[in-house]
């Protein structure tokens, strides 16, 4: 029984087989969740640097699970492998385009600009650009007001038909960004034939700028590149102030972070709009 009990296999062990069991009633919820669509949307506001005002809002999506919310990270993945994201990334566009036509009756004096996720999976899914094209009609959104925001990552696959599809997207009216700037691979190669209009810089690099000197000299390039190539920078997880000022000081246009607010529910997001509660 010693010996037994030394050579037992891992998935005998109580933890390990707690983990797996977990995963699985994880996986199996998301598939309940996606079916009668679960998921909520919480939006950010993406604030112009210049005049300090709100230009539109990133809905990023959460899942209601038994009555907590569960944050992106732990689940999109999982969606991601069981090819769940795309019906995800399309009930949040939708969930994001509603709320953009609201926001559009409400306050027509602001044509904001409303900017939801695409996995990088996605871009060579068969039907992605009809699904696009019917969400746009089908809420009646103004479409140049609509812009989605994709990850660079090393998986984009065949880089003609990745180009293909965004201009399919782009001549839809819609806008798209590149996310997560410099964190991905070898996009400098390639990225002047991409159909973009917005270069979203990562959080790691503008949390740098409070203490070294080569993050700052690193978003300055990666600003004046965008510009170079036509493209409008926004700064991610800009926290503070000196983050901003520094930000503005470097010719950034566009920033998103806690410092204005955190993702909120619509009913806040909405609140922001209407008050002078901005930083
Ligand atoms: P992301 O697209 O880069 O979104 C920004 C993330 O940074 C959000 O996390 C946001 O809450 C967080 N953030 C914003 N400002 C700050 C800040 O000042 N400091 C810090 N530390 N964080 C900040 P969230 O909502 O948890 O989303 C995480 C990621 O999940 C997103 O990163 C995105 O890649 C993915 N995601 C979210 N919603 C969707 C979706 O509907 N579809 C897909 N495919 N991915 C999504
Ligand atoms: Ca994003
Ligand atoms: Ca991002
Ligand atoms: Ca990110």
């Amino acid at each position: 029984a010693k010996s037994l009990g030394k050579a037992r296999c891992e998935f005998c062990d109580p933890g390990m087989q707690t983990q797996a069991l977990q995963s699985l009633a994880l996986e199996t919820d998301l598939r309940h969740a996606v079916e009668r669509g679960d998921f909520i949307v919480h939006f950010q506001p993406i604030v112009s640097l210049g005049e300090d005002c709100i230009t539109g809002f990133e809905g990023l999506v959460r899942w209601q699970r038994n009555g907590a919310l569960v944050a992106p990270d732990d689940f999109i993945p999982i969606a991601e492998d069981t090819g769940q994201i795309h019906l995800i990334d399309m009930q949040v566009l939708y969930t994001a385009c509603c709320q953009l036509v609201q926001w559009g009756i409400d306050h027509p004096e602001m044509p904001l600009t409303i900017s939801t996720n695409l996995s990088a999976r996605q871009l060579t899914r068969p039907g992605l650009v009809d699904e696009v094209q019917t969400i746009l009609a089908g809420t009646g959104v103004p479409a140049s007001q609509v812009r989605l925001e994709i990850t660079e990552t090393a998986t984009l696959g065949n880089l003609d038909e990745l180009i293909e599809t965004l201009h399919q997207l782009k001549a839809l009216g819609i806008s798209l960004a590149m996310d997560d700037f410099g964190t991905g691979y070898s996009s400098l190669s390639y990225l002047h034939r991409l159909p973009l209009d917005i270069l979203k810089i990562d959080r790691s690099f503008v949390s740098g700028l409070d203490h070294d000197e080569y993050s700052q000299r690193l978003v300055q390039t990666v600003i004046h590149m965008a510009r170079n190539l036509g493209l409008e920078a926004v700064a991610e997880g800009v926290e503070s102030h000196t983050h901003a000022a520094t930000l503005r000081a470097l010719g950034c246009t566009l920033a998103q972070g806690y410092y204005y607010s955190p993702p909120v529910d619509a009913a806040s997001a909405t609140a922001l709009l209407s008050g002078d509660v901005l930083v």
